[in-house]
């Protein structure tokens, strides 16, 4: 992989035109087409990741800039890998982003029949023989990169032959592996997918959609452009390593005479750093363990990125930063992070939640007394309105905002010094007691009632704000931190080729307290806690009884755009 992509290298690129588009302009300029329709053909055989993301924004973006259509696109042509399961969970991500394939979902097994027709076609036209040698003498006789291959013998059947033959095969006279259609093209070509590829195969295989109504199967690099061309589609948008499959793409479009034929056009995969996109080692993390599935916060699958608190527009502004290029390169992951914190800075509420608490007694506040203080959920963002946040006598703060022996420029909880409590008064601190092993359990303050938050108190300043909970009125709950499951600087890999896992990808804190405006929060909602970052409320293991938040993200960026 080359360079790493930052914000600020993207940033020019993002926007100008990009290259598709100047094609799709052009292509409607010039008549090629009268309108401009893409599609997304994942095969169900595994969830959607942040580079599947990438690819379904992009089409979905193209068709909506362009006035088009936007196809869902089920690749099942290959009976073996396929599962339902999967068409279902695809479904819901590619809803969740938000794109519009106008709710009509498609699978290429629907126009087995139409593939089948084509096939003949391109018989009857002398362009596809059947072919009788083995799956290993095909390789064989396909030559090398340096060597031209060698014709089959049966290269030059007849017509009339063919037909038969390809019939039989449909009528399940031959075993799997037996026969084979093949593209009548040049055994000679430099492009090794263009010598002779295999269009058809038997394969005696029940299909999830199709049963066992067709026992030959088309190839993907036929049966793609079919698909394509049948549903009209006009720029076949797919990934790099297509790109020697794209002459034997417009051959097959071009035999089969479609009116204004789709065209393939690729761009570079999406890789990002500190995380793990392939199926095999995402599936040896689950299986060991390490994960708690394949959504587990920390993976990027759309599912997993979704349970982690990512919103749709953060994925889309992600993917618009990031742009689309013709050389493979890798994005920092703190770019998704930036995107996440842009969207949600307005949009969410402000709230006080202690991670790791420690007890705060205010000496000098009268016992029972509760105050209800008026708090803008969002300060930059009205809208978001007020609540009513509870303080009394014993208040939850974070451990880390006390110290008996501060270093310089600690501002916040020490003997003697004073420090504001978030929304609420200057409190001081007076004592602190400690356990037997020498923990410190509670601090103690006095507070001064002239400074309470909105009487406009100006008598003195203080240089530390601290938050804090209500232990009266605190609601428990857990809370996972996480770093980046894979380290990459120390490399992806180890030696033996399995990965470099970072120890600390995973923190659990049991024992946190929130705001009583939290009790009643449901899966995916999402806040900021003030000071610690941005929040969700985990959808697989919260509940009411027992609130459980992933942090999406922390705060502070070294990112800056
Ligand atoms: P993977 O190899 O990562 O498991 P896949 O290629 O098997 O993914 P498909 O269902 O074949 O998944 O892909 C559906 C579409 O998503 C294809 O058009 C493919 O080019 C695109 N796609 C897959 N991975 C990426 C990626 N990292 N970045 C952008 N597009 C991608
Ligand atoms: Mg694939």
């Amino acid at each position: 992989m080359e360079e790493v992509k930052t914000v600020e290298s993207v940033e020019n690129e993002a926007g100008s035109k990009n290259f598709i588009e100047q094609i799709i302009e052009k292509d409607l300029n010039e008549g090629v087409y009268d309108h401009v329709t893409t599609r997304f053909p994942p095969e169900p055989n595994g969830y959607l990741h942040i580079g599947h993301a990438k690819s379904i924004l992009l089409n979905d973006g193209l068709a909506k800039k362009y006035n088009g259509a936007f196809h869902l696109r089920f690749d099942d042509t290959n009976p073996t890998k396929e599962k339902s399961e999967f068409v279902q969970s695809i479904k819901e991500d590619v809803d969740w982003l938000g794109a519009d394939y106008k709710g009509k979902v498609l699978f290429a097994s629907d126009y087995f029949e139409q593939m089948y027709e084509a096939a003949i076609k391109l018989i009857k036209k002398g362009k596809a023989y059947v072919c009788d040698l083995t799956a290993e003498e095909i390789r064989e006789y396909r030559g090398t990169l340096t060597e031209p291959g060698r014709e089959s013998p049966y290269r030059n059947r007849s017509v009339e032959e063919n037909l038969l033959l390809f019939e039989e095969m449909k009528n399940g006279k031959y075993e799997d592996g037996s026969k084979v259609l093949r593209a009548k093209i040049d055994m000679a070509s430099p492009n090794m997918n263009m010598r002779d590829p295999v269009i058809y195969r038997v394969a005696h295989m029940s299909h999830h959609n199709t049963g066992d109504k067709w026992c030959i199967y088309p190839m993907y690099d036929f049966a793609h452009p079919v698909e394509d061309a049948i549903e009209k589609v006009t720029h076949s948008i797919c990934t790099l390593e297509f790109e020697d499959h794209r002459p034997l793409y417009e051959w097959v479009v071009r035999e089969l005479e479609y009116p204004q034929p789709p065209k393939q056009i690729e761009f570079a995969k999406l890789y990002l750093t500190n995380v793990v996109t392939g199926k095999r080692y995402i599936k040896k993390l689950v299986e060991d363990g390490i994960v708690d599935g394949w959504d587990d916060p920390r993976l990027v699958s759309l599912n997993a990125l979704r349970r982690r608190g990512f919103t749709p527009e953060s994925i889309r502004m992600f993917v618009e930063l990031c742009g689309i290029s013709k050389s493979n390169s890798s994005v920092d992951y703190a770019m998704l992070e930036y995107c996440i914190r842009e969207d949600l800075k307005l949009k969410r509420s402000r709230v006080m939640a202690v991670l790791e608490p420690i007890k705060l007694v205010i000496d000098n506040y009268p016992e029972n007394q509760v105050e209800y203080f008026d708090v803008m959920n969002n300060q930059e963002n009205e809208a978001l309105g007020t609540r009513k946040v509870p303080f009394s006598k014993v208040l939850y703060i974070e451990k880390t905002d006390f110290m008996e022996e501060p270093p310089k420029k600690y501002f916040r909880l020490f003997p003697g010094n004073e420090v504001r409590l978030m929304n609420a008064y200057f409190v001081k601190c007076e004592s602190f007691v400690k356990d037997e092993a020498g923990n410190v359990t509670e601090v103690h303050c006095t507070y001064d009632p002239q400074t309470r938050s909105g009487s406009g108190f100006t008598g003195r300043k203080v240089k530390g704000t601290i938050h804090w909970v209500s232990a009266e009125h605190a609601v428990p709950a857990e809370v996972r931190l996480y770093e980046n499951i894979v380290d990459e600087e120390k490399g992806k890999l180890n030696e033996d080729g399995s990965l470099n896992l970072n120890p600390n990808s995973l923190t659990i804190l049991k024992n946190c307290y929130v705001e009583p405006s939290l009790k009643e929060t449901k899966a995916y909602d999402s806040f900021q806690f003030v000071r610690n970052g941005y929040f969700c409320v985990d959808a697989k293991d919260s509940s009411k009884e027992h609130l459980v938040f992933n942090r999406i993200v922390s705060l502070k960026s070294s990112f800056k755009i």
